[in-house]
């Protein structure tokens, strides 16, 4: 496969640009079954071209076999196949109940498509999260703009031809390339933006989008608190952590991304840690771990791990790099400096720093004052401090004695708040987020209980209206 990355041709973007707008106003999609047809379609492909796509995101990143069929393939068939379920269901007019006031009214809600759409993908699960909006879009009735990231470029070809059979180029088209490429598409005008990336290109998209005041969804990243408390199951909290860290090389945004520890069973507990992550890497990482995507982050980790070792931090497991594959063996650090990078910078890669707590109403104190997370954490085997817990933190989703799956639940929304995000994704929600609600109302033809209160005011008009402010 070829590994050069297209140049910005903004003649070529500008011509696909008014095909879609064209076909977004004829309507393309406004029979539900042709939306169908294409979803089970996409579907069936996705199943074809199953070993292509092991093989892409393999040499892009080094990701093992089975998590790309198991985080890729299977998470994108599995939205697909609720999507088709319930996509009549969605798109259905949906009757509200009317006040009386407004007697003979009737009140419906119908979703439509918002028109043509601009989808900025990043590289982390270059599949999914490139063609999983692209489901909720094309469910919604719209036509789409694809820019998928710089940084995956063989994962990029593999979705063009999955894209080639599937949709025509007046329903959508991939705009491979650079930076560049995103920010020409960002100085053209859509019908809504879905963004998934960093916090600082999500500002930048935010701006663009002002321009034309369209309506964006951004799904951000950010750091994810975990915390094991005192009467976890410290077994399964361990095994679950170590899963959900190291899971795409830690490259995912829900990973939990540093670790709190309750004192009293903070020895115990380091060490079962410890334990799970030498029984599931017993090779270091070598066979099933992915690598970092390029040489970039991968000095980045580098930086990150060797200034809180420098800062005093000490290191538990891991703590091996290769320059020649950009392969870091599953990391611990403990004792890491409150004040150092990997504390407060999102890590985004197999480094892992755990510290202990001794109270936890303070630590969800200290919590609530950061930044509200895309994913919060929280291990215990009691129900009534589950419940203190949520009460007590704000985050995007939570994953009570359990990391990361709650991005796969089809009937979850999906999203960040604050600065980890705006909008939601995923299912139903993912669907409402392209389309537009509209609000419509219909009139009893031989009763209108408004002409009750038309001018001119007469003394029995006055009383309606007494009447209705007071008791209606
Ligand atoms: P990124 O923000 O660097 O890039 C994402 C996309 O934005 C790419 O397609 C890129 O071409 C484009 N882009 C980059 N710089 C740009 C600029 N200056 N102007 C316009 N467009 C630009 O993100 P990434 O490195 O690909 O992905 C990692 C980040 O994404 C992490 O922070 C992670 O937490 C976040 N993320 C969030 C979610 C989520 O669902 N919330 C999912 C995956 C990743």
């Amino acid at each position: 496969m070829s590994n050069q990355l297209p140049q910005l041709d903004s003649k070529k973007l500008t011509e696909a640009h008014e095909r879609l707008i064209k076909s977004a106003n004829n309507d393309v999609f406004q029979d539900i079954k042709v939306r169908k047809a294409r979803l089970k379609k996409l579907r069936s492909v996705l199943w074809e071209e199953r070993d292509a796509i092991v093989e892409a995101i393999y040499q892009d990143f080094g990701k093992p076999k089975v998590e790309t069929e198991l985080t890729e393939v299977y998470v994108l068939r599995s939205k697909i196949k609720h999507t088709i379920r319930h996509l009549s269901h969605w798109t259905d007019y949906k009757k509200v109940p009317a006040p009386t006031s407004l007697l003979g009214i009737s009140g419906y809600v119908k979703a439509e498509p918002k028109g043509c759409v601009l989808i900025i993908a990043p590289w982390n699960f270059p599949i999914l999260l490139a063609l999983g909006p692209l489901v909720s879009a094309i469910a919604a009735g719209n036509t789409v703009m694809l820019k998928p990231s710089e940084s995956t470029v063989n994962s990029s070809r593999i979705i063009d031809q999955i894209l080639r059979k599937v949709f025509s180029e007046d329903e959508v088209h991939l705009a491979e390339g650079g930076v560049d490429v995103s920010q020409f598409l960002l100085s053209r005008k859509w019908d809504h933006i879905f963004f998934t990336g960093g916090t600082k290109v999500g500002q930048i998209v935010m701006e663009a989008a002002a321009k034309y005041l369209t309506p964006v969804t951004l799904e951000l990243g950010g750091k994810n608190p975990t915390i094991v408390h005192k009467d976890a199951h410290l077994k399964n909290a361990a095994q679950r952590i170590v899963w959900g860290k190291f899971l795409n090389g830690g490259q995912a945004c829900v990973a939990p991304d540093y670790i709190f520890i309750h004192k009293d069973i903070y020895a115990r507990f380091s060490e079962l840690l410890i334990k799970e992550l030498k029984t599931m890497y017993p090779d270091n990482g070598v066979s099933d771990l992915a690598c970092m995507v390029h040489h970039r982050h991968y000095e980045q980790m580098k930086s990150l791990l060797n200034e809180a070792l420098e800062q005093g931090a000490e290191l538990l497991a891991g703590g091996n790099f290769n320059d020649n594959n950009r392969l870091i063996s599953p990391t611990v650090i403990a004792k890491a400096k409150p004040t150092s990078a990997v504390m407060n910078e999102e890590i985004f890669g197999p480094i892992l720093p755990i510290t202990p707590y001794k109270d936890l109403d303070l630590l969800l104190a200290d919590l609530q004052s950061e930044e509200k997370p895309l994913s919060f954490y929280f291990f215990s085997k009691s129900k009534r401090t589950m419940k203190k817990v949520i009460e007590k933190s704000r985050a995007g989703s939570t994953g009570l004695n359990v990391t990361t799956v709650q991005f796969n639940h089809p009937a979850l929304p999906f999203g960040g708040v604050g600065q980890s995000g705006m909008g939601k994704g995923h299912g139903h929600w993912g669907f409402r987020e392209f389309s537009n609600e509209r609000s419509i109302v219909k009139q009893n033809l031989r009763w209108n209980a408004l002409m009750l209160v038309k001018p001119p005011f007469s003394k029995f008009v006055e009383f309606v209206s007494r009447i209705t402010m007071r008791w209606l």
